[in-house]
């Protein structure tokens, strides 16, 4: 069997001034000096991101970019592109998530253009996908996860091929920031779906390989149960990675 290596992810979204930044990364470098398992990325504001650079250049923590632009340059205020996260060190970027659906009103089309370029410039992308509390309650989870899935991975359908390295994180709307996990059972039953979709569509080399995150509501007392579950490989925080010691209960499934 495939062994995947365990990731956990921190997405830091828009907090964090750059002394609070680089304060939170010199602790969990140091705390986490000499152990790589499993791998640890955090996804800081774009302010920040050559600030914790600097903190975790020497050390086995990964940086990661919240979005980014489909285009490498241009007339396009406000925006950053794959190869500007490149230049400042990112080497992962996070897209697709539901606060830039729901908020900024990314379509599946154009995160799938994203996804293109972030693999092109050679950014690892981190593409979230997961269903509202009303497409769950009306028994619509797994043709959301398809939708979504089809939509944001579309290129890759057509060329017929998916590079290699993709991660994904499955984030139902309804656990994030909201307290609310989905049950170890219930997380588990979406990501073998996603796993048997890529399958499906790119052979089973790229599914058993294949990292799947699950991300809503992950706190040190409830990973131990989530990674328990065979296709969870990981997990992407919010709120609880913004202080070490509850990204550090994660990291270490400490309860
Ligand atoms: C997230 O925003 O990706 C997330 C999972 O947030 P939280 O852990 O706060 O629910």
């Amino acid at each position: 069997m495939t062994q995947r290596i365990a990731l956990i992810a921190g997405n830091w979204k828009m907090n964090l001034s750059i002394t609070e930044a680089v304060a939170l990364v010199s602790t969990l470098r140091d705390e986490l000096k000499g152990t790589n398992n499993p791998e640890v990325l955090v996804a800081p504001p774009f302010t920040t991101l050559t600030a914790v650079r600097e903190v975790v250049k020497d050390s086995p923590i990964m940086l990661g970019a919240q979005n980014m632009h489909w285009e490498d340059a241009g007339a396009f205020t406000g925006e950053i592109s794959g190869r500007m996260l490149l230049e400042v060190g990112c080497t992962h970027v996070i897209l697709g998530h539901s606060e830039r659906r729901l908020i900024f009103h990314e379509t599946d089309e154009m995160i799938d253009k994203k996804v293109k370029k972030a693999f092109e410039v050679g950014l690892t992308p981190i593409l979230c996908i997961g269903e509202t509390l009303e497409q769950r309650e009306a028994g619509k989870t797994f043709d959301i996860l398809r939708g979504q899935l089809g939509g944001c991975l579309a290129s890759f359908i057509t060329q017929g091929a998916l590079p290699k390295g993709l991660i994904l994180a499955y984030e139902p709307v309804w656990a994030i920031g909201t307290g609310k996990t989905a049950s170890p059972e219930q997380a588990q039953e979406a990501h073998e779906f996603v796993r048997g979709w890529i399958e499906q569509k790119f052979g089973d080399e790229q599914a058993l390989g294949l990292r799947i995150l699950y991300g809503g509501s992950v706190k040190p007392d409830n990973i131990s149960s989530l990674m328990a579950q065979p296709d969870i490989d990981g997990a992407l925080v919010g709120g609880a990675s913004l202080k070490a010691e509850t990204f550090l209960g994660i990291i270490r499934h400490e309860a």
